[in-house]
């Protein structure tokens, strides 16, 4: 007999397609309803702003899983549809057209959305964002017949889309309210490498600066900077950061504080519903605080235990934060969590662009990040979550493996 329970999916990003795959992986054979609001099967964000973005890879690579992957696992896989409301009391919810379904295990993974500019003109044709395909065609579409784009914000969606607009021929101009691009992620000291990185490949960078309006008649013209400096463009992409879809848990009493409330186990305020992906701001075992990290590896590896917590088996998530980037021919992976009061180690060539950078604080490494420089990221993690004092020399000095580093596993 298989089993009467239903278990349903709200959001068909990464981590709602990893967490229908991972229901039945730990071998839950009742109904899984995934919903998704995008008429797309589910698909991975990363190539919107890279190879997708320059018409370098077809869309169906971005796809999570291969066609007819949801019917073989019979997954009830519903596109262009939205939830409209929760009611975790009767353990049902609303969809746009009025339908209800019913649940006994629920997962939120609604994502995020990009944050608007509340300046004037931000609403003009031209001015836009990305986050979803549709977001990529349109992007896509324009630039090829874009002269001078204005990227506003160098976090990495910013970064990103002006290297991959200068690699199609466009000049490009990034507007950034700090000194360097991603100071808050990467510090003054390596947020600066990622300036000389774009500047070398053409691109201006205007540091501490701001819009303070897009100008423009029938579609944007110009972006009107607060120190009074103007920039002439015929598109303007903001990449200045998300915010946590949390409208549906908090219209339904679940607690919501920057992301929807759970606990390691991924449940969150109200038993029975679970969050992961973006949307999960989480309890972290080894943090001792609560982290919300919205990036693809996040997305991927919380599933692995959503679905077996959905199923009442125990799971933690205790996985440290890890993201990567590519922007031109320099590629990046970064693991940790630094601040930037941290002290910065460089270990390798600065100026050739292979190196490690590691984040030390009470002479303990607290994040790293490989440039160039590759299958390290394990070792990095193993330095974090070792926790010892680091021998500063060693560390900077390349021949020394980094496995050498790390203190002798523990007897079984
Ligand atoms: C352009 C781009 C490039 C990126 N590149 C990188 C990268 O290089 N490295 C990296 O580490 N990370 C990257 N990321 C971040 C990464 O893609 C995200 O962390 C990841 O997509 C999060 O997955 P998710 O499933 O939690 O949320 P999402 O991907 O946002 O999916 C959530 C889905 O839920 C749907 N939804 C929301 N509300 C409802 C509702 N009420 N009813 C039905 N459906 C709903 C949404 O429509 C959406 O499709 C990138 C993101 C973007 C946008």
């Amino acid at each position: 007999m298989p089993d009467p329970q239903t278990h349903v999916i709200v959001g068909g990003g990464l981590a709602g397609a990893k967490a229908a795959e991972g229901l039945r992986n730990e071998g839950f054979d009742g109904r899984i309803v995934l919903i998704a609001e995008e008429g797309e099967a589910p698909y991975e964000r990363p190539p919107l702003s890279k190879d997708y973005l320059r018409g370098e890879s077809p869309r169906e690579k971005a796809r999570v899983h291969p066609d007819g992957f949801y019917a073989d696992h019979d997954i009830d896989l519903r596109t262009g549809t939205a939830v409209t409301s929760i009611d975790p009391a009767g353990a049902q919810l609303r969809l746009a057209g009025g339908e209800q379904v019913r649940y006994d295990r629920l997962l939120l993974a609604t994502g995020a959305r990009p944050r608007r500019l509340a300046v004037p003109g931000a609403d003009l044709d031209g001015v836009l964002t990305l986050r979803d395909l549709a977001d990529a065609d349109a992007l896509r579409a324009r630039l090829a017949s874009t002269a001078r784009l204005v990227v506003v914000g160098a976090g990495w969606i910013g970064a990103e889309v002006a290297a991959s607009a200068r690699q199609m021929g466009c000049e490009v101009t990034i507007v950034e309210r700090a000194e360097v691009p991603l100071q808050h992620v990467l510090g003054r000291e390596i947020g600066e490498l990622y300036a000389e990185i774009h500047r070398d490949h053409g691109v201006e960078l205007l540091s501490g600066a701001g819009p303070k309006a897009f100008v423009g008649e029938a579609r944007v013209e110009r972006v009107e900077l607060h120190d009074g400096r103007a920039i002439d463009c015929d598109l303007v992409v903001v990449g200045i950061g998300v915010t946590p879809r949390t409208e549906l848990a908090e219209a339904a009493g679940i607690a919501v504080d920057n992301g929807i409330l759970v606990d390691e186990h991924l449940q969150t305020s109200v038993p029975g519903v679970f969050a992961a992906g973006d949307v999960a701001n989480v309890s972290h075992p080894f943090y001792g605080s609560r982290l919300r990290v919205e990036h693809w590896a996040s997305a991927l590896h919380q599933p692995e235990v959503a679905a077996p917590s959905m199923l009442d088996k125990p799971a933690v998530w205790d996985r440290l934060p890890y993201f990567f980037s590519d922007q031109y021919d320099v590629g990046m992976e970064y693991a940790g969590l630094a601040s930037g009061e941290d002290e910065v180690l460089v270990r390798g060539d600065r100026d050739a662009r292979e190196l490690i950078a590691f984040w030390l604080r009470d002479d303990r490494v607290v994040a790293g990040m490989n440039v160039n420089v590759w299958d390290v990221s394990e070792d990095i993690e193993g330095l974090i979550r070792a926790g010892l004092p680091v021998d500063r020399a060693r560390l900077a000095d390349p021949a020394v493996p980094l496995a050498d580093l790390l203190p002798p596993p523990n007897p079984a």
